[in-house]
């Protein structure tokens, strides 16, 4: 289901998003699940526990995507958690606590700034003035939600009460190549990163290139080049600190002029806050003496922060012995992506479990996952709901 023909663009509360969420709404309810739509548009199904009105365990993912997205990413972990609930079912086994299959509404925040609306309004931490964002064409998300038949003044409303859920497991493909590169079809995600971005402005003086000879330049773009190697340089050193420069724009940007100016951005992730923050601090007096050394202004303006999560002791040792039971080896990782376990996190004990990706190709459309990996992947959230079963109390 596509917002375009030709390639795959689900964006949250557009039409082809409205239509997938009516679609496993209906399977949910095949499954004999209760479900709900909340205000901002996240699909829960519900199946009891042995013990009605019991806390539940909730897994799942979302359902919305990239534009020119691939199929797995989000969806996956959907299927997955109906598949395994289907599973449970079949086998007869009602686990003690109840099961919710979750389809969060939101979690790329494509076409308004701001992400993982729905995981985060169910956690109760989305502040209720992104209702007044907008959307290229100027459609607030309030207007966006009303569109789609769903109640922008029940936001508040979509927050859970924290004793109502036992945890959260989401399955994901990875995204990255870690696991193909060491012949692995799952891993239990250890931490997922926390992130500093910021936009850097440099600023030369612009001038004639034919006519400014070289000691006398200042030109914003030769120190943003220098930047960009101390950015990579930052993380070198470090096994699970990345840092990327992603967009770098220079002006005035004409062939014969010395760049007067440079905006670019910086994107640093780390499993430890204290390591991101250290090296923040170290490229920060880097950045300030090459600028020192050419003569350039700097400025650093940070546009978006977010602490690391770890994810629950508990839980990931739940599926790791899952995985013992079915045969499958240890192997943990952390996630550099944001997830919606990152926001449920709030609330609730998260873990994920990652399914290897063909090539670590996502957000595109060659994203791919085999379909042995995938069983296994249900194998192991099946055997981890059933464990959790026999030691809930
Ligand atoms: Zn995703």
């Amino acid at each position: 289901m596509s917002d375009e023909p030709g390639r795959l663009t689900r964006l949250t509360w557009g039409p082809a998003w409205c239509e997938a969420v009516g679609l496993v709404r209906g399977w949910m309810e095949e499954a004999g699940l209760a479900t709900r739509l909340d205000a901002v548009g996240n699909l829960v199904g519900r199946r009891e526990g042995r013990r009605p009105g019991a806390p539940a365990l909730l897994v799942g993912s979302h359902l919305d995507t990239v534009i020119d997205a691939g199929r797995f990413d989000g969806v996956l972990g959907v299927l997955l958690a109906l598949a395994a609930v289907e599973e449970l079912a079949v086998r007869e086994k009602r686990p003690a606590f109840a099961l919710e299959v979750v389809a969060f509404a939101d979690e790329e925040g494509v076409r308004f700034p701001c992400a993982l609306t729905g995981s985060r309004a169910m956690a109760g931490t989305l502040d209720p003035a992104v209702l007044g964002l907008t959307d290229r064409d100027g459609t607030t998300l309030a207007e966006a939600l009303r569109a789609s038949g769903l109640d922008p003044d029940g936001l508040t409303g979509c927050a859970r009460k924290p004793g109502e859920i036992l945890g959260f497991l989401e399955a994901h493909i990875e995204q990255g190549p870690v696991l193909e590169h060491e012949g692995v079809a799952l891993g239990l995600v250890r931490a997922i990163a926390g992130a500093t971005r910021l936009e850097v402005l440099v600023e030369g003086r612009a001038g004639h290139a034919g006519t400014v000879p070289m000691r006398l330049r200042r030109d914003a773009l030769a120190g943003a080049a220098e930047m960009v190697l101390a950015v990579e340089r930052s993380a070198r050193g470090e096994a699970e600190l990345v840092a990327t420069v992603g967009r770098l724009e220079v002006l005035p940007g004409a062939v014969n002029t010395i760049p007067g100016r440079v905006r670019f951005t910086i994107d640093l992730r780390s499993p430890e806050d204290r390591e991101r923050t250290r090296a923040l601090a170290d490229l920060r007096s880097d950045l300030e003496e090459i600028a020192r050394r050419r003569r350039l202004g700097l400025r650093l303006v940070p546009i978006h922060e977010a602490p690391a999560v770890a994810c629950d002791p508990a839980l990931l040792d739940a599926l790791a012995r899952a995985r013992v039971r079915l045969g499958l080896p240890d192997r943990r990782l952390v996630s550099g992506a944001g997830h919606d376990a990152m926001a449920i996190a709030a609330i609730a004990p998260v873990a994920m479990l990652f399914v290897r990706c063909r090539g670590g190709i996502s957000h595109d459309p060659a994203e791919h996952a085999a379909p042995a990996d995938i069983e296994a992947a249900l194998a192991v959230l099946v055997e981890t709901i059933v464990l959790l079963s026999e030691e809930f109390r």
